[in-house]
């Protein structure tokens, strides 16, 4: 019999996200599953259908091979096994799609025995925050100090939630955290653990709320924090300060604060990946001459020499003066490009001086192998 599409099994596009693989099978689960269409020969077929699918679509190698060779790629194709599973090795193997708060019969069907329980964490949510940094701060890494308001653990109950710290052993599952229970299927009798509704695998319950909380174990608070902005970030990028998120209900792990960086545009160095760029203008005599200028770095300002006979368009690199890569490859430099200043407006005496200059044959342009455009510089650069 031929195959059905994977994709049509689970009744999604081709483009489809592992999320909405995901959502799409767990709803064909529910709908085939045997608890709900007991003796249904039909039912189990589409029940085993979709399993199969979701066992190509949510492995992405197997999904991209399905895509480009069919089923095909995945029966013969490189070293994929055809799909060969009993209905136990489905509930073992795709039972903690089901995850918790399902909160009915099928939650600990699909419970699954392998370490399911293990995998619970309670969990804070992340925060997530725009920083500011000026160059300098980029450059050179900062620690900076913010205010948050989040999730903190409540002092009153110390994030437990209890109010003068007094649980109950859970009723439910006497303090195990997990249910245990025996179900029938068609392959016989299966005991299925799960976590507990009850406490939600804590094992225990509080006994009387705290009432700062309200037995929540956390309260919203306003907090400073601080961290380290390592040296070398820019624009757009982020990084994670773990453990500093919201606390995570009546004790448990902290979600993370993930920090995004934002660069204030610096007024005379311009960033260009880990090099800065700087415009230097000097004026005519200092370009004949030759002279001493100040340029901002971003360790303060630095004297750099002129020659005497320098060009407009110059590029000069000063290496190592640029930004430190944030994977640790090495420094930037910082490329000063020399721009000859040449007044709008000129006074009778001065115009008087140009001319002269002007029919100087000295003066006549005459660019040598040494005078090359910007272009070419450009060029040389990469
Ligand atoms: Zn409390
Ligand atoms: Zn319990």
């Amino acid at each position: 019999m031929a195959k059905r599409d994977y994709y049509e099994i689970l009744g999604v596009q081709k483009n489809a996200t592992e999320e909405e693989i995901k959502k799409a099978y767990r709803q064909k689960a529910i709908q085939y599953h045997p608890d709900k269409n007991p003796g249904n020969k039909e039912a189990e077929e589409k029940f085993k259908e979709a399993a199969e699918a979701y066992d190509t679509l949510s492995d992405a190698k197997k999904r991209a091979n399905y895509d480009q060779f069919g089923h095909s790629g995945i029966e013969s194709g490189a070293g994929y096994g055809g799909f060969n599973m009993d209905m136990e090795d489905i509930f073992s193997r795709f039972g903690n799609i089901f995850g918790g708060g399902f909160g009915d019969a099928f939650s600990s069907i699909f419970g699954g025995g392998n370490g399911y329980s293990q995998q619970y964490t309670n969990r804070g949510s992340d925060i997530r925050i725009r920083i500011k940094l000026t160059l300098e701060e980029t450059v050179k890494g900062v620690e900076k100090k913010v205010k948050i308001n989040k999730l903190v653990a409540c002092s009153h109950c110390h994030g437990s939630g209890a109010k003068d710290g007094k649980y109950n052993v859970c009723p439910s599952c006497k303090g195990t955290g997990q249910t245990v229970r025996t179900v029938r299927t068609m392959m016989g009798h299966l005991q299925q653990v799960s976590i507990c509704p009850t406490c939600h695998g804590q094992g225990k319950t509080v006994s009387t709320p705290c009432s700062s909380c309200h037995g929540e174990g956390t309260v919203k608070q306003e907090t400073e924090i601080s961290f380290n902005v390592p040296a070398g970030i820019g624009e757009g990028m982020q990084f994670t300060v773990s453990g500093k998120g919201n606390a995570a209900r009546r004790g448990g792990i902290n979600g993370d604060l993930l920090v995004l960086i934002e660069e204030i545009p610096d007024r005379e160095l311009i960033r260009d990946g880990n090099d800065l760029l700087y415009t230097l203008f000097i004026n005519i005599p200092q370009a004949a001459l030759g002279c001493t200028a100040e340029i901002p770095t971003v360790d303060g300002k630095a004297k750099i020499k002129i020659a005497p006979g320098t060009q407009s368009g110059k590029i000069l690199r000063l290496k190592g003066k640029g930004i430190p890569d944030v994977n640790g490859y090495g420094i930037g430099d910082l490329l000063v490009y020399v721009s000859v200043w040449i007044p709008k407006k000129l006074s009778r005496e001065e115009e008087k001086i140009l001319k002269k200059l002007e029919e100087s044959e000295n003066f006549k342009p005459n660019p040598g192998s040494e005078d090359k455009s910007i272009f070419e510089q450009a060029r040389s650069m990469r």
